[in-house]
């Protein structure tokens, strides 16, 4: 066996060259203008509503603290009808608003909540559905719209691994009330940390810049109880720098999935998430889903196998939301009430996966895999 002297990581963050960064912090030297709405967070909110062809957005200093906020600024309260499939910090936000999440189960090819589970689950204290474009595939908006629009109900897309993802032109942003988006060192955009909730009036936006400044709407008037959640400058000004090299990690990132596919596409039991019809990826993750039956291994054994060769996957999403001890006592969350998630969750491991991911490592990971 063949073990790497450096390890390998499931992902690296996405870096500009640091000389570029340089001139910015001298500009906040320059101006002492730390935080609050300067001048950087004011040119990174337009320059990301161009790029992402959205009408608002919002800058917050985390993706969590985001989703926190959109659910108050839309007074969401009750149940809220959710996914199990996805970083914990979705189910997080409802818990922090008093919420009650309801769990249903994920469609097979996407990953992403079943339209038809959500309509099932609806119940009179049902005020909001928060679905997540997981892996950065987008769900099914139009059928989760119809639902929202027959039953009254707000939807609220944890978008935080899509960036620039359109389906069939359409920035996927814009559906839904509210789309929250993470910035954190390990998404395919990032300001370090960060994050942001797009919206699409101006009622909206100023509502929610109020939530995440304590709830002020000048010197002396404090209109809800709010949060601090701002991104500061050296947030921001990453940010401006970031978008000039964005497309070109997202290319890489494409180069990558494609040698992926190309050596792992005929290996009996492993299945790998393809690009869907119509959409524009942003190829935020590489995920691989193990049967065990057939493969002959479990993807436990991989994982296993995997550190043996200094190489660190990760299970994403494994366990389920709804299977941790703090969420594993709501009666959605019960065992065999997700079949589908609950299976997933057992047969997904996700392959290293940054911009430069060279063709020799690739092979080296895949050769694991194949056993050869
Ligand atoms: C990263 C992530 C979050 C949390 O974002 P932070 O910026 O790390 O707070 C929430 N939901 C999903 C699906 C994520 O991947």
């Amino acid at each position: 066996m063949i073990v790497r002297k450096t390890p390998i990581y499931v992902t690296k963050p996405s870096l500009p060259p640091m000389e570029e960064y340089l001139p910015y912090l001298s500009k906040i030297w320059d101006t002492k203008q730390l935080a609050n709405n300067g001048p950087f967070h004011q040119e990174l909110e337009a320059k990301l509503c161009e790029y992402l062809k959205v009408k608002y957005i919002s800058l917050f200093s985390n993706g969590t603290l985001a989703l926190v906020t959109a659910l108050q600024s839309l007074r969401i309260t009750g149940e809220v009808i959710t996914t199990p499939y996805s970083f914990v910090a979705t189910t997080h936000a409802l818990w922090w608003n008093n919420i009650k999440p309801t769990f249903v189960d994920i469609e097979p090819n996407t990953f992403n909540i079943d339209p038809e589970a959500i309509e099932a689950a609806i119940t009179p204290h049902t005020t909001a559905i928060m679905p997540v474009h997981v892996y950065g595939n987008p769900c099914d908006v139009h059928k989760i719209k119809d639902i929202a629009d027959s039953y009254g109900l707000k939807v609220i897309y944890d978008a935080c691994h899509t960036f620039g993802v359109t389906l069939k032109g359409e920035p996927v942003l814009n559906f839904g009330d509210l789309s929250v988006m993470s910035f954190h060192a390990t998404k395919v955009y990032n300001t370090f940390e960060g994050g942001a909730i797009v919206c699409h009036d101006a009622a909206t936006k100023k509502r929610i810049d109020n939530l995440k400044n304590f709830g002020f709407t000048n010197e002396t008037t404090v209109v809800t109880p709010g949060i601090n959640a701002k991104m500061n400058e050296a947030q921001a000004a990453m940010g401006l720098l970031q978008l000039k090299h964005v497309d070109r990690f997202i290319a890489e990132r494409k180069a990558v999935a494609e040698k992926y596919r190309e050596i792992l596409k005929d290996v009996p039991g492993v299945t790998l998430l393809h690009d869907l019809p119509d959409v524009k990826h942003c190829y935020s993750y590489f995920p691989i889903f193990i049967n065990k039956a057939e493969f002959g291994r479990t993807r436990d054994d991989i994982y296993e196998e995997f550190k043996k060769h200094n190489i660190f996957t990760r299970r994403y999403f494994y366990p389920l939301i709804s299977q941790f001890p703090t969420y594993k006592g709501i009666e959605s969350a019960h065992p065999g009430k997700m079949p589908v998630a609950e299976r997933v969750t057992q047969e997904v491991i996700n392959l290293p996966f940054f911009p430069d991911l060279d063709d020799d490592t690739i092979s080296e990971i895949c050769s694991v895999i194949k056993g050869k």
